[in-house]
Order: C-alpha cells, then structure tokens, then sequence
C-alpha cells in the first residue's frame, strides 16, 4: 500500500528493525533510512550530504530534498518527502534516469573539486568572453 504520510525520528544509530511509515534520521551519521514508501518493503537509505539530500525539520515535519527516484530497486517509485507528507511524482523512463545520474555526477565532481567536461554552456560564456574583447 502507497503511503501518504512519513514520520521522523531522530535517532543516534539506525535499529535493526526500520518500520514502515517511519523516517530514521541520525544527525551523528547524516543519514536517513526509511522504508520505500510504495510499500514493497526495501530500505531506503538517504545519505544527508551538500551532494546528496537535504533535511529540512520545522520542530515538527521534515523534507527531504531532492525527490527519492528508487531506480534501483524493482517498483522504481519516485516521490518527495515534503512536511512529512509524501507526494508521489511520475516514474522516469530510462533516460530521465541516466540525465539525472550524469547531472548527480557533474554535481559531485564539482563539490569534489574533480575536473570537469565543459558543458555546452560553459564553452558558449567561453566564446561571448572572446567576442566582447577589443579587436
Ligand atoms: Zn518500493
């Protein structure tokens, strides 16, 4: 059964047991763990890192940002922890799942300090640089 709705609890170290409708958040450990809110039982876990998700917690509802794509597990379910609620979103095709992991990829590498392939966008500021210089 599809959940609707997600509670937090902090905790220091993950429990054997991950309940359904329950999301463990360590702070110690900056992880997340729930379990996939369509039901199918798979652990979900949602590192908190500046390249990976944000927690936001109001005292009382937590966000998790971006939306958890679980492509690597059977029902590929797709969906956002907002305010403690989950909104389901579209399931992704093939390729929106490799456009987003290339894009998690160019964020990594960037946060990492790794060189990086210039996009389109970045040659094309490279080219109106030179065409603004006096000639
Ligand atoms: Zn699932």
């Amino acid at each position: 059964m599809k959940l609707r709705m997600i509670r937090p609890k902090f905790v220091r170290l993950m429990p054997d047991r991950i309940e359904n409708g329950i999301l463990y958040i360590s702070i110690p450990f900056s992880t997340a763990i729930h379990k996939c809110a369509c039901g199918c039982g798979e652990e979900v876990v949602t590192p908190i890192k500046p390249t990976d998700w944000t927690l936001t917690w109001n005292g009382e509802a937590v966000s998790l940002t971006p939306s958890i794509g679980n492509w690597g597990i059977s029902c590929q379910s797709h969906y956002w922890i907002t305010d403690n609620k989950i909104v389901w979103s579209r399931k992704w095709n093939l390729r929106q799942i490799e456009t987003g992991r290339s894009f998690d990829r160019n964020v990594k590498a960037s946060y990492y300090g790794e060189t990086r392939v210039p996009t389109h966008e970045t040659r094309q500021q490279a080219s109106d640089t030179d065409s603004t210089e006096p000639q």
